[in-house]
């Protein structure tokens, strides 16, 4: 694995590594701290050989990493973070509530995807719920969390950057900011539409705190947003809007596939049509429950049970 560094303002420095999967990158940042420390970003995942090329990288330094910052407990932000942690010698710094879920999501097999039980509640084929855990405990190999973190609340001064909340991506995401400069992970991104989407254990209706969260964005009206995939954003409430639009558009096409009801599965089918591998099939069934949960928020459907199935209908 190559890491790849780039200059993105004054003590905002992009290390970015590739990943084999999905969207091909993950970005890691390293922030200089108000005390001359470097203070690291996400962590990327655990490959073979990313220690070594991660000590080679700190050793170019002018100055040590003191702290690991971890946005969310999602493989390519937190899946080196153990590594890391020998690496630099740093402690690690993470959220109470993301690392509550990051130990449920790593731990047990079957503590984020659900059992193959669950997965049938939610209208999931046994053999396609097999193969989501099969792929769910290939990805976990790869996922070196830190044990027992520092933790970090909103509010919290890291360095001389500011923690805040700003979840529905995932329960407990935190972002820094300093100076006008956002740290966004995956909160809000250039060209991809960061997921939302409905887990064991997670939270109600993450779509309606994700909609709070690009709104606090839009106020906050940082000068540059610099996040885990894709380039830097400096029109952060332009593509807040262009979120929101993309979310309102999808809960009135979940609304029309309830003509019926249907299991989130069978709706996550019609929702998201292509032909997508396991893992990416769970993604598409996590947003469309995502959107099927805000729709009976807002009194647009309903949710029934029926022979140890959800389904869904249009109100
Ligand atoms: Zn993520």
């Amino acid at each position: 694995v190559h890491l790849t560094v780039a200059e993105l303002a004054p003590g905002v420095r992009r290390v970015t590594q590739p990943l084999p999967i999905g969207i091909g990158h993950v970005h890691c940042y390293l922030l200089r701290g108000a005390s001359g420390a470097w203070l690291l970003v996400d962590t990327g995942i655990s490959f073979p050989d990313v220690a070594d090329r991660w000590r080679e990288l700190l050793a170019t330094l002018d100055a040590p990493v003191e702290r690991i910052f971890v946005t969310h407990f999602h493989p390519d932000h937190v899946g080196g973070a153990d590594v890391l942690r020998d690496v630099a010698g740093a402690q690690v710094v993470q959220g109470r509530l993301d690392y509550d879920q990051c130990v449920r999501a790593w731990s047990h097999r079957e503590g984020w995807m659900g059992s193959v039980d669950e997965l049938a509640g939610l209208g999931v084929p046994d053999d396609v719920a097999e193969e989501i855990l099969q792929q769910h405990d290939a990805l976990s190999d790869l996922v070196r969390f830190a044990r027992d973190p520092e933790h970090a609340d909103p509010g919290d001064d890291l360095d001389g950057w500011q923690v805040l909340h700003l979840p529905g991506h995932a329960d407990g995401h935190l972002c820094l900011l300093r100076d006008g400069v956002l740290v966004a992970g995956d909160v809000i991104l250039a060209k991809i539409t960061p997921h939302v989407g409905v887990y064991p254990g997670a939270q109600p209706n993450p779509l309606a705190r994700y909609l709070a969260s690009l709104h606090r964005l839009g106020e906050l009206a940082p000068r540059l947003v610099v996040a885990g995939h894709r380039e830097p954003l400096d029109d952060v409430a332009g593509r807040a809007a262009e979120l929101v639009e993309h979310h309102r558009h999808r809960l009135d096409e979940a609304e029309q596939v309830l003509d019926e009801p249907r299991t989130p599965y069978d709706a996550s089918l019609l929702l998201f049509p292509d032909d997508l591998i396991a893992t990416l099939r769970r993604m598409a069934l996590a947003e469309s429950l995502a959107h099927l949960e805000h729709l009976v928020a807002e009194g647009r459907a309903a949710r029934l049970q029926a022979d140890g199935r959800t389904l869904y209908v249009r109100a």
